[in-house]
């Protein structure tokens, strides 16, 4: 049986960056505690658990005094920066340089929004850490959606500024855009609808749908390795079923069944952005062992 993973799978470069920002502060010997789980990867945060790395609670920023305090990938509002300076925390900033990207703009977009009675919507859970790190360098004045039947009592009458999470879906975007398009006509019927689109989606994450589309169409079985939690591990295997109907979704290996692979000769095996790529060999190892007893 053929057995590949997707070359193109695995850590995207902020969590990359956030995992290695940990392992360096460990090898040096210090104690790191992360704000948040690191990654929505169980089995890499055990890894880092085991190695020295301890999560805290953003409930429980005020409390902290004088640690090493890590910042993971999706950031985090400027509410939480003074909290952990006001306790004379060492931050150890791990946000993506996209998310950094993406909060500027929002911040940016919010200014000119006062200036002409504007508002911000966010394409995002507003549960999201990252979103959290959005809303928070506005003072949380904008609504987070995540479909459009969630503005269906909205006020259109006013210039809209919109925004995505970094790991939402592009197509959802595009029809949460069309939507706010069309029912803001019916308020600006003569003029250019005033709603400005900022493309933030992230590029690691949209390019990886058309990619893992066509991996997906050259295997009988895909095995898709990813987080319960993760959203972006969400959307990334749904693009995998939807082209493949034999896809599965695991976040542990012992989660595989022999029975998937029953009568096919080829598995491939993917992941999202936060899945590690040693995951990624265990299950196919794992595979490998299961089927020599197909
Ligand atoms: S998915 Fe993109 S924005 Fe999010 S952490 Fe990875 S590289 Fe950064």
């Amino acid at each position: 049986m053929k057995i590949n993973i997707d070359p193109h799978s695995g850590f995207c470069t902020g969590v990359k960056r956030a995992v290695k920002l940990a392992e360096t502060e460990m090898q040096e010997g210090r104690e790191v505690r992360c704000l948040g789980e690191i990654v929505h990867n169980q089995a890499e945060v055990e890894r880092l658990t085991q190695s020295g790395l301890s999560t805290i609670s953003s409930d429980s920023v005020s409390e902290i005094q004088e640690t090493n305090v890590l910042i993971r990938a999706h950031g985090e509002p400027p509410s939480t920066y003074e909290k952990l300076n006001a306790g004379k925390n060492r931050v150890i900033d791990g946000t993506c340089p996209v998310v950094i990207q993406v909060q500027k703009k929002v911040k940016k977009a919010y200014a000119e929004s006062l200036q002409n009675n504007g508002k911000l919507i966010i394409y995002g859970k507003n549960t999201h850490p990252e979103v959290n790190g959005l809303l928070g360098q506005i003072q949380y004045d904008a609504l987070a959606v995540t479909s459009p039947n969630e503005l269906e009592e909205y006020d259109f009458s006013h210039p809209v500024y919109l925004f995505s999470q970094t790991t939402m879906p592009v197509t959802g975007y595009k029809e949460l855009q069309d939507y706010i398009h069309h029912k803001m006509q019916k308020h600006f019927p003569w003029n250019e609808v005033p709603l400005q689109v900022f493309d933030t989606i992230c590029k690691q994450v949209a390019n990886r749908i058309p990619q893992l589309q066509k991996f997906a169409q050259e295997y009988q079985v895909i095995v898709f390795v990813g987080g319960a939690n993760s959203s972006n591990g969400k959307v990334l295997y749904n693009a995998c079923k939807a082209e493949n109907p034999d896809s599965y979704f695991v976040s542990k290996a012992s989660e595989l069944k022999k029975e998937w692979f029953e009568n096919s000769d080829s598995v491939g095996i993917c992941g999202a952005t936060s899945t590690p790529n040693w995951q990624m060999e265990e299950i196919k190892q794992e595979i490998e062992n299961l089927s020599k007893n197909l």
